[in-house]
């Protein structure tokens, strides 16, 4: 599937939900999302009725964008989820929330997802103590992730930071925030992870 350049906003409204794509913005009175929840193109009011299959697409696609993943590096991950012993959704997720750029964000040291692989890509981080500049690395308990001392006085990380203390950051997730430093406690169980997708459907597609 082809990079969308559209509106960022617009996904939210299509998958019919706050994807959290903006950073900041996305926790503000500025969500487009908040101001109209209905669907680009449509009146409020005029969403079709989806079929099963249609409610799958949509939900895989939901979860897709969220972590901000083309189809391809998805569905990769999810043939992994499926040799991992356990549930294939919950490993799904699991796997996705582990990725580094996804804990980057999640520890706030970017105020998105998109934001923090562009961090990750161009070395900022350290995990047990190597650099480590690559996004999709999937990180495991124990593991510290940890700003580099020449980065520590980027005004980006800073700011992301400072802001993230305002929002809820996952149980699986240790921060200090002196120390620049963020450790992954444990593989997150489902009721960690803070994700409205239901995965299940997404299993249902693939399996078909
Ligand atoms: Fe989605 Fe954020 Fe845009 Fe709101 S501000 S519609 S949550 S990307």
């Amino acid at each position: 599937m082809a990079k969308y350049n559209g509106a960022v906003c617009k996904i939210c409204r299509r998958e019919e939900g706050k994807l959290f794509l903006k950073g900041d913005r996305c926790y503000s009175d500025k969500c487009s999302y908040d101001k109209r929840e209905y669907a680009p193109g449509e009146h409020k009011g005029a969403r079709r009725k989806l079929s099963e299959y249609g409610e799958q697409l949509r939900e895989k696609q939901k979860l897709k964008r969220t972590y901000g993943l083309m189809e391809r590096q998805f569905k990769k991950t999810y043939r992994n989820s499926e040799k991992m012993k356990g549930i294939t959704g919950e490993n799904l997720l699991s796997l996705l929330e582990r990725r580094l750029d996804n804990a980057v964000y999640a520890f706030g040291f970017a105020n998105s997802r998109k934001l923090a692989r562009l961090l990750v890509a161009h070395g900022h981080f350290m995990i047990n103590g190597k650099k480590v500049n690559i996004p999709s690395y999937v990180l495991k308990p124990g593991d510290e992730v940890i700003v580099r001392d020449k980065s520590r006085k980027c005004d980006i990380i800073n700011i992301s930071l400072e802001s993230s203390l305002r929002k809820t950051r996952p149980g699986y997730l240790e921060l200090d925030k002196d120390a620049y430093k963020g450790v992954i406690k444990n593989i997150p169980e489902r009721d960690e992870i803070i994700s409205t997708a239901n995965e299940k459907l997404i299993v249902e597609l693939y399996s078909k």
